[in-house]
């Protein structure tokens, strides 16, 4: 038995069994083979061809009705291609003039073409060259009898352990067959541990060596309440997690008993606790945990996946589907935030030196007019549809924010020309996630209808401390004195011009931070759906008078960890909350 310590991510307790997870493909192999076995190697090449084609029909044939048009037509264009005559005469030609293993050969042609692809002006050609990849990776198991693996395709249940885990790896897996994940790297604000929580999956991560001690097969405990993972644990340490484990659930039992009741301090003042949500499917979860509306939609997971840009009607159809669940309930979609950790290669070249400090989000997307545009687009035209906010990424500044406003502005007069609805006097806010806004946002706030205050990069900004490196992530200190003045100097600002104040960053989830964000006046805490009800019990319990007191002597303290100390006895005084 070997306990690891980590970072909590996503709360919990899971036992199950490991499942490496790693994203290094095996090494094509390249050997020499002589002119008389040419004909050889093309019939292994023909028989992994035609296993190939078997494996694409019959996912065609058994996902015909779960899967859309368009992966379909994928489906097909990746048939065509293993049919195509011409593919086969090429990789033949291959074998024949160089005389090396047709594994090798497929992989050194179809990378040639990929490169040509990428090098395209077309957008249609480039996307083309992830076909390709695709179906040489198809091809290529067949030859070297491995199997291709998608997180997605997970069929028993098991506890994901990896080095580290993609945002678009975790979006696609399966999560029902989740039931922990532990990772080497990340940290608990990284997009790896924001998606663990949105779809409640207990996970450890930052364990520096885990996915190197564990081995597919042993038995794993996660428990994300104290931050640790239990390797090949004993008889008595599993009896006694299989107790926690149930008393845990009992306690979120409880908990979903608030369901139906408003976070209302006892003298009053209501606080709007409101859901972050990544993909449409989770609208669910903002329902049945009781949010009063989604806070923060991040809308470039829609652009995470293989596929690489979706269309405006993909986009508007997303954002419908979401505005016509909550047809009661504000719903704030984020413009598109690609960039820092969450690259989509097929978009664009997003390799740089510094990416958190990189081509980032609203910069990225006015530099990028098309896509800002279309994503605008879709935006508007489903206004229609519900009760929408519109939220721009990482604003630092007065001009980014006007330049932002304009591009909408041009949009909605596009859109209106073509004769299409758009909702009158929609709410457009920003988030104030970078330094420089927050100490401007008397400013920014006369030209906006919100703010949302995004503490995850706040924090990692102010502090200059990664969000995502687990080395370092003992500096990220929400309760740092200096991220408190700025998060008071938001709040106060965005009032004084009359503007509402929302927190979205995973400190709006702390229950140990609740109590000094209602003091310090946030009118809307936006969080992971299954952390709305114990927020909300503390809001219940509290007036804001207390509140406002406990942010007096808070305000008054000089280090994180004076902040932290006097909150944590507050708390656990006050609420019995046990804190790791
Ligand atoms: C934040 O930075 O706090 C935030 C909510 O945005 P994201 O985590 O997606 O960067
Ligand atoms: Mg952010």
């Amino acid at each position: 038995m070997e306990t690891v310590t980590g970072i909590s991510a996503s709360p919990g307790i899971a036992i199950g069994t490991v499942f490496i997870h790693t994203h290094d493909a095996p090494a094509v192999p390249r050997y020499a083979v002589s002119a008389d076995s040419v004909d050889a190697e093309m019939e292994r090449f023909r028989e992994a061809a035609r296993n190939a084609v078997a494996e694409l029909e019959e996912l065609r044939r058994n996902g015909a009705q779960e899967i859309d048009e368009d992966k379909l037509a994928i489906l097909d264009s990746h048939l065509l291609m293993l049919r195509d005559t011409a593919f086969h005469d090429q990789v033949e030609r291959g074998i024949s003039e160089s005389l090396v293993n047709v594994e090798w050969v497929l992989y050194q042609s179809v990378q040639l073409l990929v490169d040509k692809l990428n090098s395209s002006q077309s957008e249609d050609l480039r996307q083309r060259s992830s076909d390709l990849h695709d179906v040489c990776n198809r091809v290529l198991s067949h030859l070297m009898n491995r199997k291709r693996f998608s997180l997605a395709d997970l069929e028993d249940e098991i506890v994901l352990v990896a080095h580290d885990l993609l945002p678009s790896d975790a979006i696609a897996m399966n999560k029902r067959k989740v039931r922990g994940i532990a990772t080497d790297a990340g940290g608990r604000t990284s997009h790896t541990a924001i998606i663990a929580r949105s779809f409640e999956i207990p996970a450890v991560l930052g364990l520096s060596y885990v996915s190197r001690m564990a081995e597919n097969g042993d038995t794993i405990i996660i428990d994300s309440n104290h931050g640790r993972v239990i390797l090949d644990p004993d008889q008595k340490t599993l009896d006694d997690y299989e107790r926690q484990s149930r008393a845990w659930h009992q306690h979120e039992v409880q908990l979903m008993r608030l369901h139906d009741l408003p976070a209302e301090t006892r003298d009053g003042k209501l606080i709007s606790l409101k859901a972050n949500i990544e993909v449409p499917e989770e609208v669910e979860s903002v329902i049945t945990h009781g949010g009063d509306g989604v806070g923060l939609y991040r809308s470039e997971f829609l652009f995470l996946g293989s596929r690489g840009l979706p269309s405006e009607e993909e986009q508007f159809d997303a954002y419908r589907r979401v505005l016509e669940a909550l047809p009661s309930k504000p719903v704030t979609i984020r413009t598109l935030d690609l960039g820092g950790d969450k690259v989509a290669h097929e978009i664009a070249d997003l390799d740089e030196q510094n990416p958190i400090l990189g081509w980032r989000a609203i910069r990225f997307c006015l530099s990028n007019p098309d896509v800002f545009r279309s994503q605008l687009r879709a935006l508007l035209r489903s206004s229609v549809c519900g009760n929408l906010n519109i939220m721009f990424p990482m604003i630092s500044g007065l001009e980014e924010l006007q330049q932002a406003l304009e591009f909408l502005e041009e949009v909605e007069r596009e859109l209106k020309a073509e004769g299409k609805p758009v909702k009158k006097d929609l709410p457009v806010g920003i988030m104030i996630e970078v330094p420089s806004a927050a100490m401007v946002s008397d400013i920014l706030a006369r030209k906006t209808s919100f703010f949302s205050v995004g503490t995850n990069d706040l924090i990692q900004y102010t502090i200059a401390v990664d969000r995502g490196n687990e080395r370092i992530a003992h500096l990220y200190e929400p309760f740092h004195p200096g991220v408190l003045r700025m998060l008071k100097l938001v709040v106060d600002n965005g009032h004084a011009a009359g503007i509402p104040v929302a927190m979205c960053g995973e400190m709006a989830a702390d229950p140990l931070a609740t109590v000094l964000l209602v003091g310090l006046g946030y009118d809307e805490l936006s969080m992971s759906a299954g952390g709305i009800a114990e927020v909300k019990q503390i809001i219940r319990a509290i007036s804001v008078r207390e509140a406002e007191e406990v942010v007096g002597e808070a305000m008054e303290l000089d280090s994180f960890r004076e902040v932290d100390r006097y909150l944590r006895h507050l708390m656990g005084d006050r609420f019995g909350l046990e804190t790791a």
